[in-house]
């Protein structure tokens, strides 16, 4: 008797216990608030903040996914976002919520490849499992149903994914949440739609469907920034603690003019102590002790409106008309509102001073700490007589300035090489020395080799690079092999293969051969580089700004010797930056048309490669391949 009464006892209080389980009063709080009770950061999520989450690092961001997940009448949210940003986090923090609280529907995490899907299935599971309340629902799911990519627990399976299935993920029945993650390295199939449109589109068929689409912008015709002017574009604003107006802090309003010393040159260590924010309403000095209460007190605002006749402005009552589509929340983040280590306002001015006026640095900046995009924006096409404007007074063969780094570059034709070699100097100036065509390797090499003259002295080439040149790539790989790192083969890349500006790729050096067979298989180190880039950097930069840049400091010039050829340089006009359908890829944007032959052109340009990838410094900020 006294058994029974025990398990009935026992068997009531399980009952209750799971009764409590099922209807725990669910009470309605925000989304911050539910992150700091209930999500643990382990150090591999959070290296320098494990533990109990908080809002404080990360407080516009944890704003502005409140604003939009707990609002039902937003469907859409673009963010276009500076590196760290912790976006990624909080999108999987709302998928333990959903866990967490039974929200019904399916959930699917999109990514740019396979290997990062698997990344974020590992990271969901740790924050499921750290989570108690998630941990109970998803502790009863067997083993099958939970691997790292799918997850099927009750009520709703979770699907992660490399952007390559994008279209097998449109046919996925009852989804409620879909996050698309890196949303400008996500790579598209010619006609195939954009991988926020195909998320948005599957949202027309379920209610209550919402989209999240993050990434660090690339350039002005990338997806994000694109989705983000088509949206609210909201900007954290904070309270001026003079003017009390509220402003959007921006990397233009940071002051470190009164951190020189004596000579005159930035002291940077001052610079990272001392830098300032000029308030763009009063024009005040702001001082970085005040960045926590102004972030603390800030709000998302959004601001894509019609623009309004002055009389309306001033009549009282008139709203302004939104640009946007209702339920379509955009907005941009940068490190200026931050608060992990290295984004002080100092460390962002010092950073920027570092840029200086260099494009490819410029470009990384802009991504990566402004969260926004690089403009492509027209460009006059390069003509005769800007290259000609930039002879300089030395002859074919030498340079006129000692040189820091010589280079040579050799783009592969069908049945020679096309060469240039020239010379930088320490201020990163271009001399181009020499160019030809030769039809042997021996020759390619024994020029680089002979490499230019300078004040009566040869100065070996220091650093050669060869095109892969389409069918020829096997035949370029051995050429290089026994030369390498003398010599490197290279490998442009165009529009959406492009993850870095540089980087390094192993290739087989026989591509047919097999891994597998048991003989050793040779690999060289491939440099690849972000095509389009560097033919701004040439052409744009370099060419076109021409003299107007000779005294200033930001830019970098380009010369060509005295006695180039006409027929040299015309292959410096071929290429032109135009907006249109790119016969190509079939998409609408800027693409390069190229009338004539380029190959000097890209021989120089191949040059400019070298150089940005002997110049580790040249790559700060940007992320590797
Ligand atoms: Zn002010």
């Amino acid at each position: 008797m006294l058994l029974s009464t025990d398990i009935e006892t026992t068997l009531a209080e399980m009952l209750e216990e799971s009764a409590r389980r099922v209807w725990r009063p669910r009470e309605e709080i925000g989304f911050g608030q539910w992150c700091a009770e209930n999500i643990m950061l382990r150090e591999s999520e959070s290296p320098d903040y494990a533990g109990h989450y908080t809002p404080e690092m990360v407080t516009p961001v944890v704003r502005l996914f409140e604003k939009f997940l707990d609002d039902p009448q937003q469907r859409l949210l673009v963010l276009s976002k500076c590196s760290q940003s912790s976006a990624s986090s909080h999108a999987l923090f709302e998928i333990v919520r959903r866990v967490e609280r039974g929200v019904p529907g399916n959930i699917v995490y999109v990514i740019h490849s396979a290997e990062e899907a698997r990344n974020i299935g590992h990271r969901l599971d740790a924050l499921l499992a750290d989570c108690v309340a998630a941990n109970d629902i998803v502790d009863e799911v067997p083993a099958d149903d939970k691997s790292t990519l799918v997850k099927r627990l009750p009520g709703k399976t979770i699907w992660l994914t490399g952007a390559g299935s994008a279209g097998a993920l449109a046919s996925k029945p009852g989804v409620s949440l879909v996050v698309v993650d890196e949303v400008d390295k996500h790579k598209l199939l010619k006609g195939e739609a954009e991988t926020i449109e195909l998320a948005s589109q599957r949202g027309k068929t379920v209610g209550d469907r919402k989209v999240v689409a993050f990434s660090t912008p690339t350039t002005d015709d990338g997806q994000i920034w694109r989705a983000y002017l088509d949206g609210s574009r909201m900007e954290y604003r904070t309270p001026c603690p003079h003017c009390a107006e509220l402003i959007a802090l921006e990397v233009g309003m940071l002051r470190w003019g009164h951190c020189k010393d004596l000579a005159g040159e930035y002291d940077l260590s001052r610079v990272m102590e001392e830098t300032l924010v000029e308030c763009n309403s009063c024009g005040k000095l702001i001082e970085e002790k005040e960045k926590r209460r102004m972030v603390d007190t800030g709000e998302w605002v959004p601001t894509n409106y019609h623009e309004q006749p002055v009389e309306l402005i001033e009549e009282e009552g008139a709203e302004p008309r939104p640009r946007w589509r209702p339920g379509v929340m955009s907005a941009r983040l940068g490190d200026m509102v931050s608060f992990w280590p290295g984004s002080g306002w100092g460390d962002m001015a010092v950073e920027r001073i570092k840029v200086g006026g260099d494009p490819l640095k410029l470009h990384g900046f802009l991504n990566n700490r402004e969260g926004k995009p690089f403009k492509q924006g027209a460009m006059a096409a390069v003509e005769l007589r800007h290259v000609d404007a930039l002879r300089g007074a030395y002859k074919r063969g030498t340079v006129p300035v000692e040189p820091e780094l010589v280079v040579f570059a050799a783009d592969t034709q069908d049945a020679a090489w096309k060469w240039s070699i020239g010379a930088f100097t320490k201020s990163g100036d271009f001399y181009v020395s020499d160019y030809g065509i030769s039809l042997s390797w021996r020759e390619v090499m024994e020029r680089a080799r002979d490499g230019v003259i300078y004040n009566g002295e040869a100065r070996m080439a220091n650093f050669c690079g060869v095109d892969e040149g389409g069918h020829r790539a096997r035949e370029v790989r051995k050429n290089v092999l026994p030369l390498a790192p003398w010599f490197v083969a290279m490998k442009g890349l165009g529009g959406l293969q492009v993850r870095s500006v540089l980087g390094w790729r192993s290739h087989q050096v026989d591509p047919d051969a097999d891994p597998k067979a048991g003989v050793l298989v040779d690999t060289i180190e491939c440099l690849t580089f972000d095509d389009d880039a560097f033919k701004r950097e040439l052409y744009r930069d370099r060419i076109l700004a021409g003299r107007k840049q000779q005294d200033a400091l930001t830019g970098r010039n380009i010369w060509f010797p005295a006695d180039m050829d006409e027929s040299f340089a015309r292959e410096l006009c071929a290429e032109q930056l135009v907006k249109g359908e790119n016969p190509k890829t079939g998409k609408v944007g800027w693409y390069w048309r190229v009338k004539g032959a380029n190959d000097f052109g890209d021989a120089v340009k191949m040059c400019l490669i070298l150089y940005a990838a002997s110049a580790p410094h040249l790559r700060v900020g940007m992320k590797e391949d």
